[in-house]
């Protein structure tokens, strides 16, 4: 492999000269190239920009046919440029035209080139371009190769954004983004906010790229690094966060980050290269977000996104902005777009301020998305090239309820989703009323609906949607957002903070459900696995590490000394796996009476339904716990061998089908035999038209995202349950496995107007 000639520190020194010699714009780039060119020994160097209408424009290229540039151009999401711009990361490619991305563009001549190292060229998280070297010989780029690449992006990334290539652009065609988009992504979390972009990254923006001399940078990045260390600590000992579990937990993290030595080593090694403090810290940032495009495991993405956070701080730091100015300068209907975010960074906005969250990233289960979820705002996530799209201050609006994000709206959309938010007021407002009306159906059954919940954030919900209890306590989230195991201590004050705010009302603890796609990166017993939904998981993963479910019923028991504890194993799939655990707490009771603890006045013990086979158990597992509570989610998606988190089968089979109804019968009625309290707790109870078909075929208690009571409440206080019972027993009866279920309850709701 051939050498490069003088590496980033030489390169960089070149482009300062350049900078500041009187060019124009266009030799200022022609020549840049061509410097690059040479310091890589490669034999081509093209810079391609990002307009406005999504195309790549060559700008600038050594190498390629010259005459193709301005002419030759790639989609957003077209070509390997495209690839890069859309997903803001590098490729490093030995032979290019193998890959699936490669897309030949006749007019540069680029078919004799076989290596390809393309750099996106960011700004404060925004894709402007994308940088790229290319050799005819089949080599793959060298680590220092891609940094040095990486630094001279960022030069670039300046250029543009000062509007210094602005005079290259065709009359008619924008660099700057103005016109309105509409861009698709997942649901994460329903709402609809109308309002104006808050660019997560943008608020640090590195200006000052060079360094004049290495040992002050290095001193200067070590006073940022001590502020950043005491801040955390002071924000740990702030009486809000002692007080919350999860934002503690997440704090905690990023103060073992903050010692981590090889980011620290890293960050001194781009300062020795010739940076600025501030400008290393991106470019170890920009090289981390580099290497996590080869991590699959969600998780350690996570953590990714932690050191993104952590990141922004040191840069603040180093900068000298606070995050206190950031409230000041937010609008107050902001809505944030990130391409990841930290679960901390978005707990530092004010709350009351925030509209709507647009995620490039995240997963349902990433800690952003759940506490967004638990602060109530409409959340889209996935959604591709949002930040690239958006400037700070356009007018944007989020639908959560169908994944959709609408940039600089046209009025007639504005107006079609103000009215939507009108509407969703006037209903709140209507669930408000009816949350102090009993809960009971037209014709006079009492009904529990019970709230999900996880995290200390869902409290304040409990009284504010007027459920009667807490149905299903999903105790693992405390342990997802947290950098290590949580203590004892720590779990037992979010337990007891729990059911003091309960206040008497019931609250039914599920024991950690990890496993499957609940990893927790610090537990190092799991391996990878093919199938993780039916494997090492949930009960079968706690019983297999005592430790731990002691542990975590130790912290139960005493946080509900004095009071009753419901404690629910969630995956069983023998009866025995609940004798096990009975066992455990048996004996952890034993051992804090004989030290005295003040114990919980009753202790029931029950078990989540959610593996098929113990539907053939019935009679027995009914005789064997105190309640029992069906998990839909996985239940239907093992009875119907479909994964719950494949979108492509996601409404292939319906949950309200004959099949499944009757399987959800059956456990109602080995329940009434055996007088062993049944309820649901998976997302079907939190839709209107399901919950009215679960009330009808017998279930008295469910439970469900708190936003879902209001809706749920307002359709069974208008249901005649009683004729909705023959009309699903006749319909479940032996005639056809067929029957369109969802159609005949509609039929009945229309019939009976019945809010749906
Ligand atoms: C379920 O499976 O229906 C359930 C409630 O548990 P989770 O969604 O947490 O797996
Ligand atoms: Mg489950």
């Amino acid at each position: 492999m051939r050498d490069s000639a003088g590496g980033p520190r030489v390169l960089l020194r070149r482009l300062r000269e350049l900078m500041a010699e009187a060019l124009d714009p266009q030799e200022r780039l022609d020549h840049i190239v061509r410097e690059i060119a040479q310091n890589m020994v490669a034999e081509v160097c093209s810079l391609y920009v990002l307009r406005a209408d999504s195309m790549l424009e060559l700008y600038a290229t050594e190498g390629l046919n010259p005459g193709a540039v301005h002419l030759a151009q790639l989609r957003l999401g077209q070509g390997l440029v495209g690839t890069i711009a859309a997903s803001a990361r590098p490729l490093n490619l030995s032979d290019a035209q193998k890959h699936p991305a490669f897309t030949y563009l006749p007019e540069t001549g680029e078919e004799v080139y076989h290596s390809f190292l393309g750099v996106p060229v960011l700004r404060a998280g925004r894709t402007l371009g994308v940088l790229v070297v290319q050799n005819r010989t089949m080599r793959h780029y060298r680590e220092d190769e891609v940094e040095a690449l990486e630094t001279v992006a960022m030069v670039i990334a300046e250029m543009i954004a000062t509007g210094d290539l602005a005079r290259l652009t065709r009359p008619g065609i924008d660099l700057d983004l103005s016109r309105p988009v509409s861009m698709t992504g997942l649901p994460f979390n329903e709402g609809v906010g109308l309002g104006h972009v808050v660019l997560h990254e943008p608020r640090i923006v590195v200006t000052a790229l060079f360094n004049e001399d290495s040992e002050v940078e290095l001193e200067r990045l070590e006073t940022a690094l001590d502020s950043l260390r005491l801040s955390i600590d002071d924000m740990l000992s702030r009486r809000d966060v002692a007080f919350e579990g999860e934002h503690r937990a997440v704090l905690e993290a990023y103060r073992m980050f903050a010692n981590d030595r090889g980011w620290v080593r890293r960050l001194q090694e781009a300062i020795h290269n010739g940076l600025t403090a501030e400008a290393a810290v991106e470019k170890v940032q920009s090289d981390m977000r580099a290497r996590m495009m080869h991590m699959t495991d969600p998780y350690l993405r996570e953590r990714m996104s932690d050191f993104d956070d952590l990141a922004n701080r040191l840069l603040r730091q180093l900068m000298g902005r606070g995050a206190d100015a950031l409230a000041e300068i937010l609008p107050k209907d902001a809505i944030i777009v990130a391409r990841s975010m930290g679960a901390a960074e978005l707990l530092d906005y004010p709350r009351q301020k925030l509209r709507g969250l647009v995620l490039e990233e995240g997963a349902p289960t990433s800690h952003i998305v759940i506490v967004a979820r638990a602060i109530g705002l409409p959340t889209v996530g996935q959604v591709k090239g949002a930040v690239s799209m958006s400037e700070n201050g356009d007018a944007i609006i989020v639908d959560g309820e169908d994944g959709q994000v609408h940039l600089r709206p046209q009025a007639d959309v504005e107006e079609a989703y103000a009215e939507k938010v009108r509407f969703r007021a006037r209903r709140q407002k209507l669930y408000q009323e009816l949350r102090d009306r009993p809960t009971e159906t037209k014709d006079g059954t009492p009904v529990d609906l019970m709230m999900n919940a996880g995290l200390a954030v869902d409290l304040p919900q409990l009284a504010q949607s007027g459920a009667a209890g807490i149905g299903l306590f999903r105790t693992e989230l405390q342990f997802m957002v947290a950098a290590a195991f949580p203590r004892v201590e720590a779990q037992e004050r979010l337990y007891r903070e729990v059911l003091d705010a309960a206040d008497g009302k019931s609250v039914t603890f599920r024991t950690i459900d990890i496993g499957g796609d609940k990893v927790l990166p610090y537990f190092k017993g799991a391996q990878h696995e093919e199938n993780p939904a039916l494997g090492w998981r949930a009960i079968r993963l706690t019983l297999d590490r005592p430790g731990l479910l002691r542990t975590q019923i130790r912290a139960l028991l005493k946080a509900a000394g004095g009071r009753e504890l419901r404690m629910m194993l969630p995956m069983v799939t023998e009866v025995s796996e609940v004798r096990q655990a009975r066992e455990i707490v048996d004996r952890e009771v034993r051992h804090l009476s004989r030290f005295g603890y003040l114990l919980p006045t009753r202790l029931k013990l029950g078990a989540m339904i959610e593996v098929p086979s113990l539907l053939w158990q019935l009679e027995e597992l009914m005789q064997t716990v105190d309640f029992v509570s069906v998990g839909s989610n996985d239940l239907f998606q093992f009875v119907t061998a479909t994964d719950r988190g494949n979108t492509r089968i996601a409404d292939r089979f319906d949950p309200l089908s004959v099949p499944f109804m009757r399987i959800l019968r059956q456990i109602v009625r080995a329940g009434d035999e055996h007088g062993t309290p049944v309820t649901l707790c998976g997302e079907l109870a939190g839709r209107p038209i399901s919950a009215m078909a679960l009330l009808g075929i017998g279930f008295r208690s469910i439970s469900m995202a708190p936003a879902a009571i209001g809706p749920v409440k307002a359709m069974l206080c208008e249901l005649p349950l009683s004729d909705l019972a023959i009309v699903m027993e006749e319909a479940l009866a032996n005639h056809s496995a067929s029957t369109d279920i969802r159609a005949l309850l509609r039929d009945f709701a229309n019939r009976h107007t019945v809010a749906l």
